[in-house]
């Protein structure tokens, strides 16, 4: 089995992977918040995972990834304060939060695709797991770690020795202490979208009791691997594990693995700035999915990555280069094993894949090697880099009838210096799927990918 070394937030250092079963990885990925649409920040999460996902897949492991979806319970602030985002969704849009989560849903499962990203062995949704969710919370109340308000079930992070290890932080440290709802009831004077009977009266569960049960059910305590952004270690990842240890008694994950923010020209993503790009903002500046998914794999997970218009394009002409070349080399025949090796010790080095993406252009330069060994490695690369190369290797383009057409009368329009049509039939044949350059040489198309 190849060796992966992977940094642990938990204890702060890079480690050897070891599985808790032979051959098998669990891993759990903080889903995301189905109240608006998933950004392009976002999107670096899940790409992340997506690589450590198949770069145990590529080395032998089974794996049985688990992607939960918050549809309920995630407060406007990461903590207890403000409104449930998704009640928040549903007053924005004149939906109920039941109607808000389900579009969302759908719309980030389309852009999953889109980005390329495997599809997890399991999506369970925290209002299909209230009653786990309610005996996990009635496990630590056994265990003598909760108190009640007027406003709902807090846990007692005091009673908790321990609590704070993955953040590094003392609890005297944490400004408003540490507590945190693990049920919320409902307002006395207003009826909720969603909200259930529980033991302690009617309400909805804290935010983060859902990934603590669901892991638990479709993993087992403790599992493998927990990945989310860096924002989630102070708190929700620090709940997580404080309620599987108090419910149960284990340590939730052995590894937690954390990706830097996506800044955008250099700054934070917000709502206020109107730059929380979405995959079709990508688009409409024609910047692909998979593009933006190159842009990603060129940072290291643990460094920022500053998002800028430049960038983008940058990785979008980067990525044609690519797709331009190995459309034309052979059929894949065998792959070079040493090359691959290569390739497997930059990423096995905690999903180095900047170096991976290097030695990509290495291949790709290579005089020496027969374009269908070329292709051979290159898909097995792809194998962890996800950018569906298998699509487009040894896959010239073809033009359809209907395009050639619409490109033969634009070649005709330029020539007659009739840019007005020639850009009008521009926009006609990018609807059919296809870019036309205009180069010295006349048109060159390629698909847009
Ligand atoms: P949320 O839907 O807010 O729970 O976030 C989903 C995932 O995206 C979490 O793992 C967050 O840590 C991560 N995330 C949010 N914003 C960014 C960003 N700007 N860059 C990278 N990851 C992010
Ligand atoms: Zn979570």
């Amino acid at each position: 089995m190849n060796t992966i070394h992977l940094f642990n937030t938990l204890g702060r250092q890079k480690q050897e992977f070891k599985p808790l079963k032979d051959g098998q990885v669990g891993m759990y990925v903080c889903g995301p918040t189905v109240y608006f649409r998933a950004s392009i920040g976002n999107f670096r999460a899940y790409v992340f995972a997506d690589v450590l996902r198949r770069l145990f897949e590529t080395s032998g492991y089974k794996v049985t990834h688990v992607m939960n979806i918050t549809d309920v319970g995630h407060l406007v602030g990461d903590g207890d304060e403000g409104e449930d985002k998704l009640e928040v969704g549903a007053r924005r849009e004149g939906k109920t939060a039941w109607e808000v989560a389900e579009e969302y849903t759908n719309l980030f499962l389309s852009d999953m695709k889109r980005m390329n990203l495997l599809t997890p062995t399991v999506t369970p949704k925290a209002t299909d797991h209230i009653a786990e969710q309610i005996a996990m919370i009635q496990e630590i109340e056994k265990n003598g770690l909760t108190y009640q308000t007027s406003d709902g079930v807090y846990f007692d992070t005091a009673k908790q020795a321990g609590y704070g290890r993955l953040s590094g932080q003392k609890l005297e440290d944490k400004e408003g202490g540490a507590d945190f709802a693990l049920w919320k009831f409902s307002p006395a004077d207003a009826t909720r979208h969603m909200e259930w009977e529980s033991p302690w009266g009617k309400g909805f569960p804290g935010w983060h009791i859902e990934c603590s049960a669901m892991s638990e059910k479709y993993l087992g305590l403790p599992f493998d691997v927990h990945t989310g952004g860096i924002d989630h270690i102070a708190v929700h990842h620090e709940n997580e594990i404080a309620q599987a240890e108090a419910a149960r008694g284990v340590l939730e994950a052995n590894y937690w693995l954390h990706n830097e923010f996506l800044l955008i020209d250099g700054g934070k993503m917000s709502k206020s700035l109107n730059n929380t790009y979405s995959l079709d903002d990508l688009a409409a500046k024609g910047i692909s999915a998979l593009a933006f998914r190159y842009l990603v794999l060129g940072a290291h997970y643990k460094s920022q990555l500053n998002f800028t218009w430049e960038a983008a394009q940058g990785a979008q002409n980067a990525l044609n280069k690519l797709v331009d070349a190995v459309r034309l080399w052979d059929k894949p025949t065998e792959a070079d094993q040493e090359l691959v090796a290569e390739f497997m010790k930059h990423v096995s080095n905690d999903l180095d894949t900047a170096d991976g993406l290097a030695l990509v252009w290495k291949v790709v330069g290579d005089e020496s090697l027969p374009t269908g060994v070329k292709a051979a490695t290159l898909l097995a690369f792809d194998d962890v880099l996800g950018l569906a190369l298998e699509d487009v290797v040894a896959r010239p383009l073809k033009i359809s009838a209907e395009a050639q057409v619409l490109l033969d009368d634009r070649e005709r329009a330029r020539q007659a210096k009739d840019f007005a049509r020639s850009d009008v039939l521009r926009d006609e044949i990018a609807k059919l799927g296809l870019l036309v350059e205009d180069t010295a040489e006349g048109q060159r198309v390629r698909e847009l990918r």
